[in-house]
């Protein structure tokens, strides 16, 4: 699903190049639920944005979905990004002004549905991430945990072949954080790749494979038997 081979990107800061990612080589096959663990600032979430188009590598090359990710025009990229991948993010990123069942019909606007397909598809997520019954509230009405389902609703709300969660447990309680873990279990028990950047090691166990980043290589790869939420908490 996802192939990457040297990878390297640098920030420029004043005259000074930041070397970020050395080298990155790493193969993701389709179903994987991968943990991508390592320090602050050790480049995961510059790892993920290019992953994820968000951001573009120096040099390198990406191929997802057996498409070569390079030199694309921000309308292809887009169009990739919206057909192969759904984002989450610690700080959830919902609009604050639109209901929960708006924010999860969001995504449905560009793929072009019509009015009717949005609401049943978008309904459909929220029954997935069992808030069904908090459809018509904002988010401000909602708990954090809450949040971030409604936003894994929304992000699989596109059918993503790919969902890539940026500390999605980084602003939750460690109860809330392993329930949201479970939801992202299941969505991969369901065929759905996914990678997960945490710094925390007891969520990176929740996930069936574990990528060490450190000083901008990869330094550990180790597949792990998967370990249950229940089993926390
Ligand atoms: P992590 O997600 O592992 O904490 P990041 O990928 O966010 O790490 O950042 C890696 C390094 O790159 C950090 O030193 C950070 O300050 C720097 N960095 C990240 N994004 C930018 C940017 N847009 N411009 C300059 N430096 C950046
Ligand atoms: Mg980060």
């Amino acid at each position: 699903m996802i192939e990457i081979k040297d990878l390297h990107k640098s920030y420029k800061i004043g005259k000074n190049l930041l070397h970020v990612l050395k080298g990155i080589n790493i193969n993701i096959e389709a179903g994987e639920l991968v943990a991508i663990m390592g320090s602050s600032g050790s480049g995961k979430s510059t790892l993920l944005n290019i992953l994820g188009m968000l951001d573009v590598a120096d040099k390198g090359s990406y191929t997802l979905d057996k498409v070569p990710i390079k030199d694309l025009d921000e309308t292809k990229a887009a169009k990739y990004r919206n057909k192969f991948l759904g984002f989450v993010f610690q700080s959830f990123n919902l609009i604050n002004y639109k209901t929960a069942l708006e924010n999860v019909t969001l995504p449905l606007y560009y793929q072009k549905a019509g009015r009717k397909e949005r609401h049943i598809k978008a309904m459909q997520y929220l029954e997935k991430v069992g808030l069904a019954d908090w459809a018509s509230h904002l988010p401000s009405e909602l708990s954090g945990g809450q949040k971030q389902r409604i936003a894994i609703a929304r992000a699989l709300a596109a059918e993503p072949k790919v969902l890539l969660a940026d500390e999605p447990t980084g602003a939750l309680d460690s109860t809330t954080s392993y329930e949201v873990m479970q939801l992202i279990q299941e969505i991969n028990d369901e065929g759905k790749t996914i990678l997960v950047v945490t710094h925390e090691k007891d969520i990176a166990h929740m996930c069936k494979r574990i990528v060490q980043l450190k000083d901008g290589v990869i330094i550990e790869d180790t597949k792990i038997n998967q370990v249950r939420a229940s089993e926390y908490v």
